[in-house]
């Protein structure tokens, strides 16, 4: 049986239009999510959220540009190694982490996970280390965030974390060069889909708009199609990267959401 929990990692303000691209500017609160994955063969960590240090010194941590554009509404408890904690697990009770992508509110707890293999589409990882490509500023990951040592694991495409098709990381490419998704199957019927960035809320797949924060505008949009009809035509349960209405509703670790 797999259990899963979600993990609060913090909440960011930051401007509305930037992920509604019709909607009129206003800042808005999202919150930063993060799913621990618990699988009878071991624990996958889907994001590691904000680096604990933005809850105290984000200008320190990413300078003035980003402090100005994103606010930081976090309690101390709202990291990725704090909320493991409520569920009585610790970063080495983790053997796999992924990356759904590189931006500094999803890979920020990387550095805590040095015994884990960290999974990322091979995209992403070529993107973030070529400078031309960085160079264009359409994608603008933090190095501080995932360049340390750690383990890892790139793949191309789909990618069955534990060997038996429960738990299926996708590729929806187009938010960032190497996003991907993850699809948690459960006993017959039962699936589950987190889609990340790929869809940041409801209302991006009802009404099939995309943020401004995009790298490729094709890609994201066919993405964004999968995804729906993941939800739509398999009935997946779906969470959205970073929907404050849903957020709400989820039942949040210590207790399992589902
Ligand atoms: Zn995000």
């Amino acid at each position: 049986m797999i259990t899963i929990y979600a993990l609060c990692g913090g909440y960011l303000e930051l401007p509305y239009e930037s992920m509604i691209r019709d909607a009129s500017p206003s800042r808005w609160t999202v919150p930063i999510e993060c799913f621990l994955i618990d699988h009878p063969r071991g624990r996958l960590l889907f994001d590691t959220g904000l680096h604990c240090d933005t809850l105290t010194n984000m200008l320190g941590r990413y300078g003035p540009e980003r402090a100005t554009r994103f606010g930081v509404h976090s309690k101390a408890g709202d990291d990725v190694v704090s909320q493991l904690a409520r569920v009585g697990l610790e970063p080495a009770d983790v053997p796999f982490v992924a990356n759904s992508h590189w931006h500094f509110d999803h890979c920020g707890g990387n550095e805590f996970f040095p015994q884990a293999t960290i999974i990322v589409q091979q995209r992403e990882m070529d993107a973030a280390r070529s400078p031309e490509l960085l160079a264009q500023g359409k994608y603008r990951p933090s190095p501080k965030d995932y360049d340390h040592p750690l383990r890892y694991h790139a793949v191309d495409g789909d990618h069955d974390v534990f060997g038996d098709g429960s738990v299926v990381l996708i590729p929806t490419y187009g938010h960032t060069p190497g996003h991907q998704s993850l699809l948690v199957r459960r006993g017959r019927d039962e699936r589950l889909l987190f889609t990340a960035d790929a869809c940041y809320t409801r209302e991006n797949m009802d009404r099939d708009i995309l943020p401004t924060v995009v790298w490729d505008e094709r890609e994201m949009s066919h993405a964004l199609g999968r995804l729906r009809d993941l939800r739509d035509k398999q009935g997946a349960m779906t969470v959205y990267g970073h929907d404050p209405a849903q957020w709400r509703t989820l039942r949040q670790a210590p207790a399992p959401m589902a």
